[in-house]
């Protein structure tokens, strides 16, 4: 078994060689965010107003959706207190940049920061882990999922991936609306309405075909964007039992300007060792871990990234390996025998795959 350490133990041996304001929110994050508020305002101002070409619609819409997605990313680091302290400033303003996302601060802020984060990879306390065996083994609809072709799933689960963020949001809500104390229970709900009672509102002043340009087929294209980072962030890594983001973390690599664009999200190793850190400063991050794990330290082109998710089936088998049940086949995860270059499963045998583990570990 590999030795892994906690998110606090690998922040605790970069931090003091970071500069004092790594540590400090950056406002300036806002202009980024006002500039795709008024790129989607303009957009659909332009497709609700204006007779235009269904081509240009479209690519309007592309835009918007681009935008969408953008403003999630922000959302997000707003509602870790990257941007601004106050903390009904950073709910409000969480808030407004996950709008186009259909998601509540209050909703994200438990399942995102007090859980997710606090138990990533953990096969029973984190809500964006992927299915293990036991649980396929349980459900008759999985296991039917399951005997599907490879290929087959495959589309699927990435045809799925346009509308998976804004599934597992709603599903989300209604598992964690629940844990909520009463008199807070109201404000959560309000939150997840307010959006939707807003768009769905918009079909009715701008009709229906409007409606799909400036709303439905943006969000189909944000749900994309954001899932393509979200679905590599974690599932090609195997399930833990301690909370090591070089063990359970994957960050891609990704374009200067895609970067810039999406606020360095595909940082995701270096975000869950520094959460409350503005992503401004994970290049800075990056350079400490490979100095000191270089080994430990999962990186790849999110192209190369998104071809192995392909490859690879979707279950966990005793959080090492992933198995595919229709054809007997087991694959490593990122640590434990994958090779994203050469993907190269083996025959599944139940009795050997544990000591196949300890070898490769
Ligand atoms: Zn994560
Ligand atoms: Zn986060």
């Amino acid at each position: 078994m590999k030795e892994l350490h906690s998110f606090g133990w690998y922040a605790s041996k970069i931090s003091p060689h970071l500069p004092k304001k790594a540590f400090k929110p950056v406002p300036a994050r806002l202009l980024g965010g006002l500039a795709y508020l008024l790129v989607t305002f303009s957009g659909m101002y332009a497709i609700a107003t204006f007779d235009l070409p269904l081509l240009v619609n479209l690519v309007i819409s592309l835009i918007i959706g681009m935008s969408f997605a953008a403003m999630g990313f922000l959302g997000h680091e707003i509602l870790h207190g990257t941007v601004v302290k106050k903390a009904w400033l950073r709910n409000f303003l969480g808030a407004v940049f996950f709008w186009p996302l259909v998601t509540g601060p209050r909703l994200w802020r438990k399942w995102h920061n007090m859980t997710h984060h606090v138990h990533t990879q953990d096969e029973h306390n984190d809500p964006d882990t992927w299915l293990t065996k036991d649980k396929v083994d349980k459900a008759p609809l999985l296991r039917f999922i399951y005997r599907l072709p490879f290929s087959v799933r495959a589309f699927f689960e990435f045809l799925s991936l346009s509308f998976t963020f804004t599934l597992h949001s709603t599903r989300m809500f209604f598992i964690y609306v629940k844990e909520f104390k009463r008199a807070k229970q109201w404000g959560v709900w309000i939150q997840f309405i307010l959006p939707w009672v807003s768009w769905i509102g918009l079909m009715f002043f701008v009709g229906i075909p409007t409606w799909i340009f400036i709303f439905f087929l943006p969000l189909l294209i944000a749900n994309s964007i954001v899932m393509g980072y979200i679905s590599t962030n974690h599932r090609l890594n195997p399930q833990v039992p301690v909370n090591d983001p070089l063990a359970n973390s994957l960050s891609v690599t990704v374009p200067k300007w895609v970067n810039v664009l999406h606020f360095n999200f595909s940082f995701h190793t270096e975000h869950h060792i520094f959460p409350s850190m503005s992503s401004k400063y994970y290049p800075l991050v990056k350079e400490h871990i490979k100095n000191n794990w270089p080994h430990l330290y999962h990186e790849m082109p999110m192209s190369s990234a998104l071809k192995a998710l392909w490859k690879t089936p979707r279950i966990y088998y005793k959080g090492k390996e992933l198995i595919d049940p229709r054809d007997n086949m087991v694959y490593g995860s990122l640590g434990y025998g994958l090779d994203h270059e050469e993907i190269k499963p083996r025959a599944f045998m139940e009795s050997s795959s544990e000591d196949h583990n300890e070898k490769k570990a």
